[in-house]
């Protein structure tokens, strides 16, 4: 008997197990309080678990993070040494491609100013630009980031995707590497942040980079608020330095009432939901891995904890 022991103070064990219980016939899905023999406990499917979780499972085989952001695990000092995997999620990507296309699209069809213009009911003509003359950089071409892409691509976009290894995407122009930041930097007319938090890029948007965007440019962040410098951007923001920007994330959750980007009229916020898991399409990606570590086959989707992501 194997047994699967689940933690999350977010998602909910009622729908998680309805969905994992036809796939994993054998497996005993339970919480980590209704768990009784722990030495069967072989698989974890967890969020954010308190410290010291893991160390009373001794015979896990598998640890299962229930979102596609690890930074909050990978740190841990507790982590046993199995493989980790990463919720993959054709919904997910496919629910953060359409915040992302709406949030650049706002800009690209200058809907901010028309939604000023009507308050102050302006009739305000600005001529549509032309798609290909917009030149959207995307920061992070994973499972999240490479799909958004694509699809602002099938928008007509002028797009480019950067990342730490080389990549060959259709109609996207690829660049890798912090040598190349500074110059992708300097040709994005909108930015999307799309990269995971790790200690390479924890701060990796400075003062001194963000300085880099063309002036007016738009700056979007659907992944790790700790990834830029909040200060920075807000002040370049109030200069205009920054166009406007659409944030979703933050360096401190949820964004205290006396944040000043609260009040600016070139900022939209939302409360970090760009996407979140659909268990009905992420759970037979979480079966099918745990029956692979059952059967002692290699996992998809892993994490490795010493890169961070
Ligand atoms: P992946 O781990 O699949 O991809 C990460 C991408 O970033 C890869 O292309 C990787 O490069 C690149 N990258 C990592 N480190 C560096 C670096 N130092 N320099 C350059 N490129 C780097 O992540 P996903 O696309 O699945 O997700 C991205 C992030 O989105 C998650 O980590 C999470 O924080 C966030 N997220 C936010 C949500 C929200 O609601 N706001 C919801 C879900 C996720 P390479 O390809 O070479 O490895």
């Amino acid at each position: 008997m194997s047994a699967l022991v689940f933690y999350s103070e977010f998602d909910s064990f009622e729908q998680w197990s309805a969905l994992l219980a036809p796939h994993l016939p054998g497996v005993n899905i339970c919480r980590a309080e209704e768990v009784q023999n722990v030495e069967e406990v072989h698989f974890a499917l967890v969020w954010k678990p308190p410290h010291g979780f893991f160390a009373a499972y001794r015979n896990l085989k598998l640890l299962v993070n229930l979102g596609a952001g690890v930074d909050s695990l990978v740190g841990r000092d507790d982590l046993p040494d199995i493989p980790i995997v990463r919720l993959s999620d054709p919904q997910m990507a496919r629910m953060m491609a359409s915040f992302v296309l709406f949030a650049v699209l706002r800009y690209v069809r200058d809907i901010p100013a028309f939604e000023r213009a009507q308050r102050e009911r302006r009739w305000h003509y600005v001529h549509p630009r032309s798609p290909e003359t917009v030149r959207v950089g995307v920061l992070g071409l994973g499972e999240l980031g490479a799909h958004a892409a694509q699809e602002l691509v099938r928008q007509g976009l002028d797009v480019r995707g950067w990342s730490r290894s080389q990549k060959t995407i259709d109609g996207i122009s690829c660049s890798s590497g912090i040598e190349a930041l500074d110059d992708f930097l300097a040709s994005s007319d909108v930015l999307v942040v799309m990269l995971p938090l790790t200690p390479q890029t924890q701060g990796l948007l400075s003062a001194e980079r963000l300085a880099l965007l063309p002036p007016g440019s738009a700056f979007i962040n659907v992944s790790r608020g700790a990834i830029v410098d909040q200060v920075a951007l807000t002040q370049a923001l109030q200069r205009g330095d920054i166009g406007q920007a659409t944030l979703d994330v933050f360096d401190r959750e949820p964004l205290p009432p006396e944040d000043a980007l609260w009040a600016m009229d070139n900022v939209l916020i939302t409360p970090h939901l760009a996407s979140v898991a659909i268990p009905a399409s992420a759970a037979p990606q979480v079966a099918e891995n745990i029956q692979r570590a059952a059967r002692g086959e290699p996992v998809l989707h892993q994490v490795f904890p010493q890169q961070g992501y």
